[in-house]
């Protein structure tokens, strides 16, 4: 018998470097995880480069390659990605922004990048797609809300380009920045002039919603100016089911792996109470992993919690929630027909705070898999293990083969 389904268990920044908090250790070696510690036992591990050695990955190219999209061919930006993400039907050609809502003072300043960490931002986003008339410049678009103060934008016409600067100062006191074109192309140019006037008449609409007087009434920060950042081009993405001969689903709490998810033809099943961060409800999106797949042959499940507390530089948190993630995982371990992937999408050393480009571990389980002598799923010890240091991009062609999909090179 072999596997005929794959589910793709992507730990966000799941892996790190030795923490002085855990004693020289990682928080994976560090944590308790008797279920990982079984599927790396019982399956095949190795270490991952999920772009290439030495390159930094960001989520969302990571996600790419894992998928077996070269980001190199296929990323343009964080931008429409996200846009997906938020829900905005994204056709090649259009230009995707994310942004977020902020407080800007009288004085021109901005305040507060993002708003008093405003929640539901709806109504707002409402009364800016209502509004805001771009007819002038020949360009229509797409205003959505994303988590809390965050928001996606799409803008679409012809002789659009994605080459403009984000209008965030990046820090609080400074006025907001001009959109300016990178290029002297006059599709950039008019790209950055239909931010700037979006954005002007954003801000008039916002500055007498109701919402914002009854912020202001409260003695919370309005949500009176937009930031926009990460301009793309949404770019051509071959399906993932004509590619590979399967169909998907995403689950994921964060918009921009949703978004590559949607990009790629997967369907993003949402799940009650998944936050992305280490609050998450995660048995939820493991019996949403494992419904799934009586329906589809390929599932990508994406855990965000550890990144965020290696952002914030919490070793110990990051050991309690990977321990937590552990105790979740016990439904995975008797799925049947079911090639288990678990691996992360980057390092996010705690000490750096940021992406790095360490390798990461990553473990293949079920039937068929050539069970190495490993058995702990950590940094180090998968480094030990059958796959030896891959790719990402490699990941998706050897599961295929796990599964009898890959295509027979040569005669
Ligand atoms: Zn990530
Ligand atoms: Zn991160």
């Amino acid at each position: 018998m072999t596997a005929s389904k794959i589910l793709l268990l992507v730990l966000d920044g799941i892996s790190d470097r030795p923490c002085r908090e855990l004693g020289g250790l990682t928080p994976l070696q560090a944590a308790e995880i008797p279920c990982l510690d079984r599927i790396a036992a019982e399956g095949v591990c190795g270490i991952m480069d999920t772009i290439a050695p030495g390159i930094r990955p960001g989520s969302d190219t990571s996600h790419l390659s894992l998928l077996g999209y070269d980001p190199r061919q296929c990323y343009t930006g964080r931008g429409p990605l996200e846009a997906l993400g938020c829900g905005i039907r994204m056709e090649p050609g259009m230009i995707g922004f994310r942004g977020n809502f902020a407080t800007i003072g009288e004085d021109g300043r901005v305040r507060d990048r993002r708003a008093g960490r405003i929640q539901n931002t709806a109504e707002l986003t409402a009364a800016i797609q209502r509004g805001v008339d771009l007819s002038r410049l020949g360009v229509t678009f797409h205003f959505c809300p994303g988590a809390g103060h965050r928001a996606a934008l799409a803008l679409s016409g012809s002789g659009l380009g994605p080459n403009v600067t984000s209008n965030d100062p990046k820090k609080e006191g400074l006025p907001p920045l001009e959109f300016r074109p990178t290029t002297d192309r006059p599709e950039d140019m008019k790209t950055a002039e239909a931010c700037t006037e979006f954005v002007r008449q954003a801000a008039r609409i916002l500055e007498s919603h109701p919402v914002n007087r009854q912020r202001r009434a409260r003695g919370e920060p309005p949500a009176n100016l937009l930031l926009l950042r990460g301009a793309g081009v949404m770019g051509h993405f071959e399906p993932f089911e004509a590619r590979y001969g399967i169909s998907g689903s995403v689950i994921a709490a964060a918009t921009l792996v949703v978004g590559i998810g949607r990009a790629v033809g997967l369907e993003h099943i949402p799940v009650e109470g998944a936050t992305g961060s280490t609050k998450t409800n995660l048995n939820g999106k493991i019996a949403a992993a494992v419904r799934e797949l009586e329906r589809r042959r390929f599932v990508l499940l994406n855990i965000k919690g550890a990144d965020e507390a290696s952002h914030d530089g919490k070793a110990l948190e990051k050991k309690g929630f990977i321990e937590r993630i552990d105790r979740s995982l016990i439904p995975l371990l008797d799925l049947e027909e079911t090639l288990l992937i678990v691996c992360g999408d980057h390092s996010t050393p705690c000490s750096i705070r940021e992406h790095s480009a360490d390798p990461v571990p990553v473990v293949i389980h079920g039937e068929g898999v050539r069970t190495d002598r490993v058995d702990r799923f950590d940094e180090v010890t998968c480094a030990y293990g059958g796959l030896g240091r891959i790719r990402g991009l490699s990941l998706m062609p050897i599961a295929l083969d796990l599964i009898n999909m890959a295509q027979k090179y040569g005669a």
